[in-house]
């Protein structure tokens, strides 16, 4: 049996009142590509127990914490509004705490009980699970030999939010003392919960939140945008394939304005009460559309799948604009900015944070997906596209150091280029190669250019 020192509770984001089976929870999961429900116990509203995954393997419910937990999940957290609450019947809220009663005997290592959102930044559960289960963790738990093992009282930090609160206690309603940048490293001093004791390198002394800051050799998923630069480069590259009017750059603009709407792909519910939801915070007709669609395809509305399947569905039907306001507009900046004033229409425009997000969206696909990638500083108005009739794009220039061409073959008015530096043999002296390669290309490259631009243009002025 594998070690656990930790249970876990959940919820599965679904309306008061409606029975949700394991199976469908598990057909959702597998949507997501997974081999089985993620979950190893659900608590149905009459307070009944069913199994999920056996405990014996490990689950996958709390990215970065499914090694040593079970993950326990009981059904409801949202009203008919899709608003999270906790929507426990009285017989689901003994059901279970029979179940934490049971696994903690079976299971003495057990020392914590846990929300998923002390994990991450969402609502799930819905209640103060830790606050909830304290009493019953310690009249059946044996006491854990080290408190707070996982949370550092020294050393240094990194923040991770784009601008990270300094407050004087260690709560959010702490008065706000200053704001710390990302990247700023800090000196760790003490902890509280979920809050750590800071020293800024101006000196200034005070607490933030846990989760904004990356600790050295600690638990990556402190980091909030672990989520952000897992999942971004694998909905982009969808993106570039369900758009093909889209390249990387424009996909890049759409999930720099979906990671400043929902923190990453994190916060799907809006905090401050504006009624947004999912990814790019759909409001009123938008949001009811977006559920209503979900309900019906069987989609759980928090799920990344069907944020992404949405967002395709309204960028070729009522927000089709979007896509040639993107695709026209020149570099990463402008077209995040086009793509906030076509499809977002935020209130509040914060530019700034959207391009912030749409860069890190950029660097977390080419480093997921390099090969695929090319660097086309050299020439802002043109972008690779893979997958279409041109098939590989090299960037002439600057790009040509990077590597690489196959060959060059004009037939049917198409033209396919060669190959980047992922198809050569690992045995080639891949600079001589590219300098070899830079003189072809600065032959053929205003050529090349010509041929993109005129099979380019039926395509963006078609739509
Ligand atoms: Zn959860």
């Amino acid at each position: 049996m594998r070690p656990i020192n930790e249970i876990i509770v959940h919820c599965t984001a679904t309306p008061a009142g409606r029975e949700v089976s394991v199976d469908t929870i598990r057909s959702w999961h597998k949507q997501r590509g997974w081999r089985d429900i993620g979950y190893h116990w659900v608590v149905h509203l009459d307070g009944s127990v069913e199994e999920g995954r056996p405990v014996g393997q490990v689950g996958a419910h709390v990215a970065g914490h499914n090694t040593g937990t079970i993950g326990v999940v009981y059904v409801g957290g949202v009203d008919k509004d899709m608003r999270a609450k906790d929507t426990r019947t009285a017989a689901q809220k003994d059901g279970l705490e029979k179940l934490l009663r049971d696994l903690m005997s079976h299971y003495p290592s057990v020392t914590k009980i846990s929300g998923h959102n002390q994990y991450a930044a969402k609502a799930c559960p819905c209640f103060d699970a830790r606050q909830e289960y304290a009493q019953l963790l310690s009249e059946v738990a044996a006491p854990p030999t080290v408190i707070n093992s996982d949370v550092p009282v020294s050393g240094k930090g990194t923040v991770t939010a784009s601008t990270l609160n300094l407050r004087s206690e260690p709560k959010m309603s702490g008065r706000d003392i200053g704001d710390i940048p990302r990247g700023t490293t800090v000196d760790i001093f003490g902890s509280d919960g979920d809050w750590l004791k800071i020293k800024t390198p101006a000196g200034y002394e005070g607490w933030v939140a846990r989760r904004y800051v990356a600790v050295a050799g600690s638990d990556p998923i402190a980091d909030p945008s672990a989520h952000f630069e897992t999942t971004a480069p694998v909905y982009m590259r969808r993106l570039i394939d369900d758009i093909p009017q889209w390249s990387a750059l424009d996909a890049a603009a759409a999930f720099g304005n979906f990671g400043h709407e929902s923190a990453g792909l994190e916060i799907l519910e809006e905090i401050s009460g504006g009624g947004g939801y999912g990814w790019p915070q759909w409001t009123g007709s938008r949001r009811r559309a977006y559920e209503t669609w979900c309900r019906e395809n069987g989609l759980d509305p928090a799920s990344d799948e069907a944020n992404y399947r949405y967002v395709v569905i309204e960028l070729r039907g009522p927000e089709e604009r979007t896509i040639a306001a993107v695709a026209k507009a020149n570099g990463l900046e402008a077209k995040t900015l086009a793509f906030e004033r076509s499809f977002e229409r935020a209130g509040v425009k914060h530019d700034d944070r959207r391009l912030d997000w749409a860069t890190r969206a950029l660097a977390a696909y080419r480093a997921a997906y390099p090969k695929q990638e090319i660097d086309m500083s050299a020439a802002p108005a043109e972008e690779e596209k893979t997958g279409g009739p041109v098939e590989k794009m090299i960037g002439a220039g600057k790009g040509a150091a990077q590597g690489a061409v196959g060959g060059v073959t004009i037939g049917g008015g198409i033209v396919i280029i060669g190959t980047t530096m992922g198809w050569l043999p690992p045995e080639a002296d891949t600079a001589m190669f590219g300098a070899a390669v830079t003189g072809v290309l600065t032959g053929f490259s205003s050529f090349v250019m010509a041929c993109i631009g005129a099979y380019r243009a039926p395509a963006n002025g078609g739509s």
